[in-house]
């Protein structure tokens, strides 16, 4: 491969259209990849730089802050926020810092074209769209056509809904199959757009860090066809958190979708669904905060698009109306182990309301949540009574159970009307938009699943790009010195590894089913895992958990409750009553559901939620490693989702979390134009020629002085390739160049 490495940093500023056109200074700047200084002169450099304030906002490109350290980094994102400028070059990566205020000007449909129309979109402004468009020029491939994908990434609250929102708008704009018409419904980008505020509606909620926070992970296919237009597009979800539709922590809210359907119904949709005017639910805590109350006719029109009719969306409606009552179902204590719990009377009521709306008889429903259905040998079923605890849990795995199955059927149904026929599309555009890290004073399985999918993400990028750009400068024969970066298989191993894992050993643990289990799952973790460095146990925290040393940073997890969350039980009796609803949407949801008793004693089979969860992102990492990958990192400047103010100690912690620094030096030392040879010599090789041919005798000189002949002519095009500064940028950092 050619490598070349860019000598000024900067590019010419012969094309483009202006308004946007990057106005970096061009003064020179030494590579700050291998740091310039040491000691002193080192710190001189990093005062003189942070007290030079005026020009900082101008660096477009963090590759060439000089020198890079997370204070000059910081110090650079700062001013440039200051600024306004909320895009910035991290060498292959893009920063994205969330203004937490609308920007419309940077977002419009003329933007988007600029940037499309540009001969060298990265000439202009730093932008989502320069990411957006260099994947979609990469899909028709330099050599062969390539999918990409575009990973972004960020705690909550950053911006990583909003800006695949946005990547996505921008290919509905520039790659429009619809040749302008304005035949609404019929518009794929018009259907594939419409995706989003139905699944944001089910499955994004108010959290204490994001008023819109993503309560589910996914990844888009956008179809592109032989002339790069966008045809289609299908979608993958990944882990819902289900848990909140009966359980959202003090402050925090239920799904979108129910506060809509409370505020946005009509008359005859309150009569439908029993809401009383005066009518208030256990399940949707903090109902007057937000604002999306009045997303609901947002919501209906998109699902109207996406061919949802009406029957469906009332049977949708009105089953999500009978969680809402199922929900107000309490139970009282019961005296004695042998006797049922009583309902409250307000309670009979909902539940009579609840059996309604879910199309069950309510004699069913009432057993099902208060008698466990016991299998003696072949005598038919003995129903014992559950304790109120025990049928409040049974309650509970009711609601999650239906809104998890009626998640995925809609996810299903966005498919079905979305995806292209797989003879219409020939590449994909992925955009990955998955939760951040996270990290609370109390985390539970649900964490660890985040985490672990974060640590995955974060080996990708390790290896897509510090690993496997740095091996192969060394197998080219290139002058390179090691830039260290943090490896995380050690604490990849420790989670998922074999043959003893975290997961493993949950696993078993779960299988094992015995009594005392958050005991002995501690005891294990222990004595089995102890060697590996990632794990280690907080003195301080009397109750038992465990700290993983993520990439991010440490983080514990409490023990108690989480082999519960990992067999994830549905008492089968639930099931088979949902089965018989003569609710239709209920029966297609749950006509394949195996009636399974998770909950016996030595169940083998159990598929765990953590095997679940590891083989759907094994599967997510295969296509991301067949593909030619693009990192955003989002940042969230403070954590109170405030316009415009930006909070360095914020800052730092997710700079650091995702590894900018190194990230940085490797692209500024390294050799950001690459182009294999067969290429530059297709595209450059007109400038050689006239030289190599006044110098080649070919009746004279051995083969070996021909190749010399050639090669030197090269470097000099090389030379003066560089010295025009017209490189192509296009050519993917690591994608599919082949080396020669
Ligand atoms: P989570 O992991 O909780 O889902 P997230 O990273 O997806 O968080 P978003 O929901 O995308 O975060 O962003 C949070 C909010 O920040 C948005 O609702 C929006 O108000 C604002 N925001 C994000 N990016 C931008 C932007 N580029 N311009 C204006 N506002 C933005
Ligand atoms: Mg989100």
């Amino acid at each position: 491969m050619a490598s070349m490495k860019a000598k000024d940093g900067g590019v010419s500023s012969s094309a483009g259209t202006g308004a946007l056109k990057s106005k970096e200074q061009g003064r020179e700047l030494s590579r700050p990849g291998k740091l310039s200084g040491k000691g002193d002169s080192l710190e001189g450099e990093v005062r003189a730089f942070l007290t030079d304030e005026g020009e900082l906002h101008t660096y477009d490109d963090l590759t060439k802050v000089n020198p890079v350290t997370p204070a000059t980094v910081l110090r650079c994102l700062q001013a440039r926020y200051r600024a306004r400028v909320f895009y910035t070059h991290a060498g292959c990566t893009l920063v994205a810092l969330n203004p937490f205020q609308p920007v419309p000007h940077l977002y419009s449909p003329a933007v988007m074209k600029e940037y499309h129309h540009a001969a060298q979109p990265q000439e202009f402004k730093p932008h989502i769209f320069i990411v957006a468009e260099g994947a979609y020029r990469n899909v028709q491939g330099q050599v062969e056509p390539a999918n990409q994908s575009l990973v972004v990434s960020g705690e909550s609250g950053a911006g990583k809904t909003w800006t695949s929102r946005c990547l996505m708008k921008y290919y509905a704009t520039v790659a429009s199959s619809s040749d302008g018409r304005q035949d609404t419904v019929e518009r794929v980008e018009r259907r594939v757009l419409d995706s989003n505020p139905v699944m944001e509606a089910f499955g994004n909620a108010c959290t204490l860090r994001n008023s819109n926070s993503s309560r589910f992970g996914k990844y888009v296919q956008l179809q592109l066809n032989r002339s790069q237009l966008l045809v289609g597009a299908s979608v993958q979800t990944y882990l819902l958190e289900k848990t909140r539709v009966a359980f959202q922590a003090p402050s925090e809210r239920n799904f979108h979708i129910f506060y809509q359907m409370v505020k946005g119904a009509t008359a005859q949709q309150r009569q439908e669904w029993r809401m009383a005017p005066d009518q208030t639910f256990a399940w949707l805590p903090s109902a007057e905060r937000g604002l999306e109350e009045d997303r609901f006719q947002g919501t209906l029109e998109a699902m109207v698009h996406l061919g949802i009719d009406e029957e469906k969306r009332g049977q949708i409606f009105r089953v999500l109306a009978g969680l809402l009552h199922l929900g107000n179902v309490t139970f009282g204590a019961s005296s004695d182990e042998s006797q049922p719990c009583g309902l409250p009377e307000n309670a009979r009521g909902s539940l009579q309301t609840t059996a309604e709306l879910l199309k069950v008889p309510p004699e069913e429903l009432q057993t099902c949540l208060r008698f466990r259905s016991l299998k003696a040998g072949k005598q038919s079923a003995l129903l014992k009574p559950c304790s109120q605890s025990e049928c409040s849990v049974r309650r509970d795995c009711l609601a999650k159970l239906v809104y998890a199955h009626l998640f995925d059927w809609l996810v299903a149904f966005i498919n079905s009307s979305i995806c292209a026929d797989s003879s219409e599309w020939s590449n994909f555009i992925g955009l990955l938009d998955v939760y951040g890290f996270e990290c609370f004073l109390l985390n539970h399985l649900e964490q660890l699943c985040i985490n672990y999918a974060n640590e995955k993400l974060q080996q990708h990028f390790v290896a897509h790009y510090l690993k496997a750009q740095q091996e192969e400068y060394v197998s080219e024969g290139l002058e390179w010195s090691f830039v260290k970066y943090q490896d995380n298989q050690g604490c990849l191993d420790l989670i998922e590894g074999s043959p003893v894992s975290v997961f493993s050993l949950l696993n078993e643990e779960c299988r094992l089913n015995r009594p005392s289990d958050a005991g002995q799952f501690r005891v294990r973790l222990e004595k089995e895992l102890s060697p590996n460095g990632s794990i280690s146990w907080d003195k301080f925290n009397k109750q038992p958990h465990f700290t993983v040393a993520h990439y991010a940073g440490n983080v514990s997890y409490q023990i108690p409750g989480m082999m519960e969350k990992n067999k994830d039980p549905v008492p089968p009796e639930l099931v088979q009553m949902l089965q018989r609803s003569e609710e239709p949407l209920l029966l297609a949801l749950f006509a394949k559901t195996n009636v399974e008793d998770s909950t016996t004693k030595g169940h083998s089979k159990v598929v765990t939620v953590v095997s679940k969860f590891k083989s759907s992102l094994e599967s997510l990492m295969k296509i991301l490693h067949s593909t030619t990958p693009h990192y955003t990192r989002c940042i969230k400047p403070n954590p109170d989702c405030r316009p415009l103010t930006f909070k360095k100690e914020e800052v730092i912690l997710q700079l650091e979390a995702c590894g900018i620094v190194e990230t940085i030096n490797i692209s500024a030392a390294g050799f950001p134009i690459r182009i294999p040879y067969a290429r530059f010599l297709q595209r450059y090789g007109a400038v050689a020629a006239s030289r190599v041919w006044a110098q080649l005798d070919c009746d004279r000189g051995s083969e070996q002085e021909h190749t010399d002949i050639l090669s030197s002519a090269v470097a000099d095009v090389l030379r003066e390739v560089l010295k025009s500064c017209c490189p192509d940028p296009w050519l993917p950092h690591g994608g599919h160049a082949h080396s020669s």
